[in-house]
C-alpha cells in the first residue's frame, strides 16, 4: 500500500489546468506533515509539455500515453485509473471539480466502492492523518466537513480557487510509464469534434475575476461595457437567467441555480436583483460588489461592497479608473 496523495492531471491541448496545481500545492502542504508522496496521473498523448510542468509539483507522475485518452472518455479512463489504483492504493485521489472530475470520480468512487465527496471548496487533514472534506450545501448557505471511513482512496473533487499555487515547488517527479488498460469492446462514446466557445475568456468556473450584468444592463449591445470592464480586470463574464431567457447572452455564463456554480475571488454583479436561483451560484465567491439602482435589491444582502446606483454611469468610470490605476503599477 503506498499510502500517497494522488491527483488526476487534467489538461487541454498539452495545457495542465490551474486547479491542478492548486491542488498539488495543497497535496505538497499535506505531505510536509504526514511525510506521503505526492503523485500525478497524466492520461493522453504528446504530453510533454504537461510532463514538464508538473515535475515541480510531485514526487511521482504516473504516465500512460495512448491515444484513446485524447480526448477523455469515461470510458477509456476509468479501467485504467481503476487498475492502477488496485496496485498502487493511495490514501488520497483528487481531481478538479470540472466537467470531467464530475464525470468521472462518482463513477470511479462505485467501481472501486469507496467514498467520494463532490464540488469541495476546501481540504484539511485532520489529526489521525485523514482527509477532511469541506463542501457547501444549499448554494453555500452551510458547509458540510466531511471525513472519509475506511475504504481507501479518499476521493474528493475540488472546485477552484480553494488553495493558492505553490511559488515554489520543491519536488522532481520521477516520471513513471505504465501500461494503459484499454479493451477495445468498453470503448462506448466517442467524442467525435469539439465546439470553441466564441472569445477567448475563460469560462466563469474557472476565472478568478467575474463581472456579470442582469436584466439591468436594458439590451444586449450594452453589455459592451461589461465587456470592457472584464477586459481592464482580466475577467470573464457571466449573466443571469432572465438575459439568457432574453437570448442576450449565453447559457453557458449563467449564474445560478439551472446554471452555474462559481468560487471568483471577486464577483461583480451590475443590475442584478439578487434573486435565491441566481445567488445559490455565488455562494463560494470569496468578496462580492454589487451595483443596483434600488437599494432595497436583495442582492445586497449577499455583499461585501454594495454601490446604490445607475450601472451606466458606474461601469465606465470605473473601466476608466482601473485602466488609469493599472497601467500605472
Ligand atoms: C427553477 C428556476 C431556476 C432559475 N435558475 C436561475 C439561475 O440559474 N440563474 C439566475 O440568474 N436566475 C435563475 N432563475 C430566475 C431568477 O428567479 C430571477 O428571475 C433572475 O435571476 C432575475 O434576473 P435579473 O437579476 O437579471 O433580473 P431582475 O430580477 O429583473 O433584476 C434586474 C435588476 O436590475 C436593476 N436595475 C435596473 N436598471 C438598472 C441600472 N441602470 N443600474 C443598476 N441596476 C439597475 C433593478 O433594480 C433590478 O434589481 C431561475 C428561476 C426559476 C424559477
Amino acid at each position: 500500500m503506498s499510502n500517497d496523495i494522488w491527483v488526476l492531471a487534467e489538461h487541454q491541448e498539452g495545457k495542465v489546468k490551474k486547479i491542478i496545481f492548486e491542488l498539488l500545492s495543497a497535496g505538497i502542504d499535506f505531505s510536509k506533515k504526514t511525510g506521503q508522496e505526492v503523485a500525478v496521473l497524466l492520461l493522453g498523448s504528446g504530453l510533454e509539455e504537461a510532463t514538464k510542468s508538473l515535475t515541480p509539483f510531485a514526487d511521482k507522475i504516473y504516465l500512460m500515453d495512448a491515444p484513446s485518452f485524447t480526448p477523455y472518455t469515461s470510458d477509456a479512463y476509468l479501467a485504467s485509473i481503476a487498475s492502477l489504483i488496485k496496485e498502487h492504493q493511495p490514501s488520497i485521489f483528487l481531481g478538479g471539480a470540472t466537467s470531467t472530475g464530475k464525470d468521472l470520480f462518482p463513477r470511479l468512487a462505485m467501481h472501486l466502492q469507496t467514498g467520494y465527496a463532490p464540488d469541495c471548496t476546501g481540504l484539511s487533514m485532520g489529526e489521525d492523518g485523514k482527509l477532511i472534506a469541506r463542501r457547501p450545501l444549499f448554494g453555500g448557505k452551510a458547509f458540510a466537513e466531511m471525513a472519509f471511513s475506511e475504504a481507501r482512496p479518499q476521493m474528493a473533487t475540488v472546485r477552484n480557487n480553494a488553495f493558492l499555487v505553490n511559488e515554489n515547488p520543491d519536488r522532481s517527479a520521477k516520471v513513471i510509464s505504465v501500461p494503459p488498460h484499454i479493451d477495445p469492446s468498453l470503448l462506448k462514446k466517442k467524442v467525435t469534434g469539439f465546439e470553441k466557445a466564441v472569445g477567448a475568456k475563460l469560462d466563469i468556473t474557472e476565472a478568478d475575476i467575474v463581472v456579470a450584468a442582469g436584466r439591468g444592463i436594458k439590451a444586449p449591445e450594452n453589455f459592451k461595457i461589461i465587456e470592457d470592464l472584464a477586459d481592464a480586470l482580466n475577467a470573464s463574464v457571466g449573466t443571469t437567467r432572465a438575459t439568457v431567457d432574453e437570448g442576450w447572452r449565453d447559457l453557458k455564463d449563467q449564474i445560478g441555480k439551472s446554471g452555474k456554480n462559481i468560487s471568483a475571488k471577486l464577483y461583480m454583479a451590475f443590475g442584478i436583483s439578487g434573486a435565491i436561483h441566481h445567488v445559490l451560484g455565488i455562494g463560494t465567491c470569496k468578496t462580492v460588489v454589487a451595483v443596483d439602482t434600488d437599494p432595497n435589491a436583495l442582492v445586497f444582502n449577499y455583499a461585501d461592497y454594495g454601490i446604490a446606483g445607475d450601472l451606466f454611469q458606474i461601469v465606465p468610470a470605473l473601466t476608466e479608473e482601473l485602466k488609469r490605476v493599472l497601467s500605472s503599477e
